[in-house]
């Protein structure tokens, strides 16, 4: 485990720190009792979300995805994916048989598209389609499933009307209508009719089909990259807004959109200045206040945030910072992921952030000051979310479970994982036998997975 890994300094090590900063930096360190306040909550806001007449107030939207069959491993055929996430679009061509063939491209959306007209963000979602299609020289018409990675109320498979945007979008004239008719439009603005739109989902719904594909267990989604979310496997009963007959399972895949937790105060138990500073200059202030301490768009801010307040009171850099260290936005969650990935003793990647800042007189003090925040974030963000998936192992209520996981923070920092391992032990003691498991381009794959196991149990 890497915790215990005697390579590198231990996460949350308070060797080296100063008193005061461990002192200024308690407010950040989740206690048992919070945690199962946090729990409670979580708990609450499921059951408020699922139920028919709570639902349009509830703040955990626990949307129906509609995806009622999980893959077995036998699913076949080729089958086209199209994945819009935080900060780029992956195209794929997955072919299934004795083996899993995947070609695929990534494209980067410009953060002008991100911001702008919804009608050219589709069309841009089209174009990198149709070059994608014709490059690989597709000529049949293929099944595609179409990941949008942001809170859609599903009415079906093939209808999902954006609720609002996260992360970094926000482009006008999308919110309240259907994606799968704004990407057929675009591309019929193209001429282009060979494309048959199986089903549009969730990224989490996404990784957990591609989950499910290689491991029987796995029943929760979850996400922790850019922004962060998860969906679980949900009795039909208790998800009462789903209103399609049982096709077999009497389960249905619920997307949480988590992110929103706490958006009506529940969370001020436990936010603190630095998390009102990040949402009050976000692009969706008030919006998004779990995912805000959790995800890797805010993360690093986090972190210059403390910093910034810590030289300011001169606790760090003999109160001298520099231009970049009080500009928002300056410290990127990669590096957080960076300075906590460091052989224990040395000081060579916090150097080199800290360099990078123009903070070139740190000291070793300073260093470990710094890692020291790091950690009181990262480790913030795995408890809660060990918190929130001992939750939904519960919901999902089988002694053996897997959660299948994608995103940049759980993929890189590196600590994220053992974090939650350790945590989620904490909670749940022997109630479970449970994986954690990186299931890479999930969100991506699982859509083509999707559209491979609506052909299978004929709902295509
Ligand atoms: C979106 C979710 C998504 C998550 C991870 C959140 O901002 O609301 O739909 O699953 O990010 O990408
Ligand atoms: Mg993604």
């Amino acid at each position: 485990s890497q915790v215990c890994n005697p390579t590198m300094w231990p996460s949350g090590s308070t060797e080296g720190v100063s008193p005061a900063v461990v002192e200024g930096g308690k407010e950040l360190v989740l206690s048992d009792q919070q945690l199962a306040k946090y729990m409670e909550l979580f708990e609450e806001n499921i059951n408020r979300g699922l139920g028919k007449e709570t639902n349009p107030t509830a703040i955990v939207k626990c949307f129906p995805t509609y995806v009622q069959h999980l893959p077995d491993g036998t699913e076949k055929g080729k089958y086209l994916a199209l994945d819009l996430g935080g900060s780029n679009i992956r195209v794929l061509l997955v072919e299934l048989g004795t083996a899993m063939n995947i070609n695929s491209k990534v494209f980067t959306i410009p953060l002008s598209i991100m911001q702008g007209q919804g009608t050219l963000l589709f069309d841009f979602i089209a174009d990198c389609l149709i070059g994608f299609v014709k490059s690989n020289n597709v000529e049949e018409e293929l099944p595609l499933g179409f990941t949008f990675s942001f809170p859609l109320v599903q009415k079906g498979l093939k209808i999902g009307i954006l609720e609002r945007w996260t992360k970094d979008f926000s482009c006008p004239g999308v919110i309240g209508n259907d994606v799968v008719t704004m990407l057929q439009d675009a591309l019929e603005r193209r001429g282009h009719k060979k494309i048959c739109i199986a089903a549009v989902l969730n990224d989490t719904t996404g990784t957990l089909m591609a989950a499910a594909f290689k491991h029987p267990r796995a029943r929760i989604g979850l996400i922790v990259g850019t922004g962060t979310n998860g969906c679980y496997w949900e009795s039909q009963q208790k998800a009462e807004l789903f209103d399609e007959p049982d096709s077999g399972s009497g389960k249905v895949i619920i997307n949480l959109e988590w992110g929103a937790f706490g958006d009506d105060g529940a969370l001020d138990f436990i936010r603190r200045s630095y998390d009102e500073d990040v949402d009050l200059h976000s692009v969706n202030p008030g919006k998004q206040k779990h995912e805000k301490m959790i995800s890797g768009m805010y993360m690093g801010e986090l972190v210059r945030l403390m910093a910034e307040k810590f030289t300011k009171a001169g606790l760090m850099f003999e109160g001298r910072g520099s231009v970049s260290l009080f500009t928002r936005g300056a410290l990127e969650s990669s590096a957080v992921s960076d300075i906590e990935r460091e052989r224990y003793g040395e000081f060579t990647n916090v150097k080199r952030v800290c360099d990078s800042l123009g903070l070139t007189h740190a000291t070793r003090e300073d260093y470990c000051n710094m890692r020291y925040l790091c950690s009181l974030i990262s480790r913030r963000a795995a408890q809660m979310v060990a918190a929130g998936l001992s939750v939904l192992m519960r919901r999902v209520g089988h002694k053996k479970v897997a959660v299948g996981i994608d995103g940049t923070v759980y993929k890189f920092h590196p600590h994220f994982h053992n974090l939650m391992m350790e945590k989620i032990k904490d909670i749940t003691g022997d109630e479970f036998d449970y994986s954690l498991f990186l299931v890479e381009d999930g969100s991506g794959i699982g859509a083509a997975l999707l559209a491979a196991v609506l052909a299978r149990t004929q709902q295509l």
